[in-house]
């Protein structure tokens, strides 16, 4: 069962899903085609389209002043090839409903994101990831992508081509993706343990440990009183395939959950979240934090931000966002710790770097969010932090340039394939192209 699909063409404002940001169309220039014909025939008419998935970015990343593409029509699952174990699909699809279908047919993803309800396309496009120390993030799962250059032409390029590892990760500047073929694996059962209480001090001598304790490990803290509030360990079900050593997390203090199923803001009721306590099911029933049948979100009323840092350096990073805890206390809901192994894609927070994430859910205060992150980065900018593409950041196109190396890269990659910039919009121009025009809307 799946969470139903909002129509978002009655709506009167295009907001973004956490409602925080408005997008700079009306509804007569958002465009939902049912077939790729249809997207190809839209990409020729039109000088100017920017694709949009299911909306949960917190900036301008999808934003555009001329025309959107929504991809909620195309969410086809084109061809499961149980030989090849890969899936091609839409790349509007939802985790949740592709997720599903794999595991009815006896197939899994290596790993999942918080909330399986985000569009496949523009988790991609922007790197999103889970936690695992040895799983790299989502987008490492494309195999083929295919998308539509600005003359309505189909391109299709393979892992292996020299613009692959530019193309996947493209924050949609390439063009419009029309499919994506991913590579899967047998299915598999998982098995979610919390902890709680754990002193933040333990990280310092111990991180990769408690981090590779599991499959997928999170870390919850809002930074107060030195203390980690919740530890979420996701392994899998069967010990004789897991290399993961547990980690004694009692001898610290912390005290396991094993009456009932907690959310990652604890205060709230945990009827959306997947089940923990140790009961095995499925892996898509313990991957995201989120249940599939449910509504997304904490408070709806949030903002995200996230930064990733060299994994040697977690402490330091932990340390670094610490020493704000004053400021970070009244506008934060909560902050999870996560580790992603490294990737090859140019544009990817991980590119050559295991890494540690420190995501903030804040509330929804933006002015003073962004000017506690302003702050805030200027402590992180000597870690090397890496923004996530799709929260709120306040780093510039040359700090960027300065922590991406491929950025260069990247742009002769858009000017390639996209030379009149049909699909670029004002972030891309902003954050790859260094123009300093953007509408200061968030
Ligand atoms: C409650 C919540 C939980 C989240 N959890 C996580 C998490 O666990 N891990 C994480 O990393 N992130 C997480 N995110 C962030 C989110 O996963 C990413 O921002 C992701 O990009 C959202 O996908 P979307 O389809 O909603 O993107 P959109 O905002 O719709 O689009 C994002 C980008 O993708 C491009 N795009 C989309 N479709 C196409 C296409 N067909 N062709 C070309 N370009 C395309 C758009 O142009 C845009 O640049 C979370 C967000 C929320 C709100």
């Amino acid at each position: 069962m799946t969470a139903p699909i909002e129509d978002w063409s009655r709506k009167e404002k295009l907001l973004n899903w956490a409602g925080c940001y408005e997008y700079g169309i009306n509804a007569n220039h958002l465009h939902q085609p049912r077939s790729i014909e249809e997207v190809q025939e839209l990409v020729r008419r039109v000088d100017k389209i920017k694709a949009v998935g299911t909306r949960h970015c917190f900036n301008g990343i999808a934003d555009s002043k001329h025309n959107m593409l929504c991809t909620v029509n195309l969410n086809q699952i084109y061809h499961l090839d149980k030989h090849a174990h890969t899936v091609t699909i839409g790349p509007g699809i939802h985790y949740g409903a592709l997720a599903t279908y794999l595991h009815e047919n006896g197939f899994a993803l290596e790993n999942m994101a918080s909330l399986p309800h985000i569009s496949v396309g523009g988790s991609i496009a922007t790197a999103t990831h889970g936690s695992g120390s040895t799983l790299r993030c989502l987008s490492t799962a494309v195999e083929a992508i295919e998308f539509v250059k600005p003359n309505g032409e189909l391109m299709r390029l393979k892992k292996g081509h020299e613009d692959f590892n530019g193309a996947v990760v493209s924050i949609g500047g390439l063009g419009i993706v029309t499919k994506y073929t991913l590579s899967i694996q047998p299915s598999f059962q998982m098995k979610q343990i919390v902890y709680l209480n754990l002193p933040m001090s333990v990280l310092k001598n111990h991180f990769e440990e408690i981090m590779s304790s599991g499959y997928s490990v999170s870390l919850y803290t809002r930074f107060q009183d030195q203390n980690i509030y919740q530890v979420r360990i996701k392994s899998l079900a069967d010990p004789n395939h897991s290399n993961h050593k547990e980690f004694d997390f009692e001898r610290f203090g912390a005290k396991k959950i094993v009456d009932r199923d907690v959310r990652s803001i604890i205060e709230l009721p945990a009827d959306f979240s997947t089940v923990q306590r140790g009961i095995p099911g499925p892996w898509h029933e313990r991957l995201p934090h989120i249940r599939i049948d449910s509504i997304p979100g904490a408070t709806g009323a949030e903002v995200h931000s996230e930064y990733f840092f060299p994994i040697e350096r977690a402490y330091e990073a932990i340390m670094a966002v610490e020493s704000f805890r004053e400021r970070i206390d009244p506008l934060v809901y909560t902050t999870e710790i996560r580790t992603i192994e490294a990737d090859e894609f140019w544009l990817s927070p991980c590119y050559k770097q295991r890494s540690v994430a420190i995501h903030f859910t804040w509330k929804q205060d933006v002015k003073n969010v962004m000017q506690l992150l302003s702050v805030m980065e200027e402590k992180l900018k000597p870690l090397k932090a890496r923004p996530h593409w799709g929260k709120l950041f306040t780093f510039t196109h040359e700090y960027l340039e300065s922590v991406y190396e491929k950025l260069p890269r990247f742009r002769q990659l858009l000017i390639k394939y996209d030379p009149h910039g049909k699909f670029r919009n004002e972030f891309l121009d902003k954050y790859i192209f260094g123009k300093k025009e953007e509408r200061a809307k968030i």
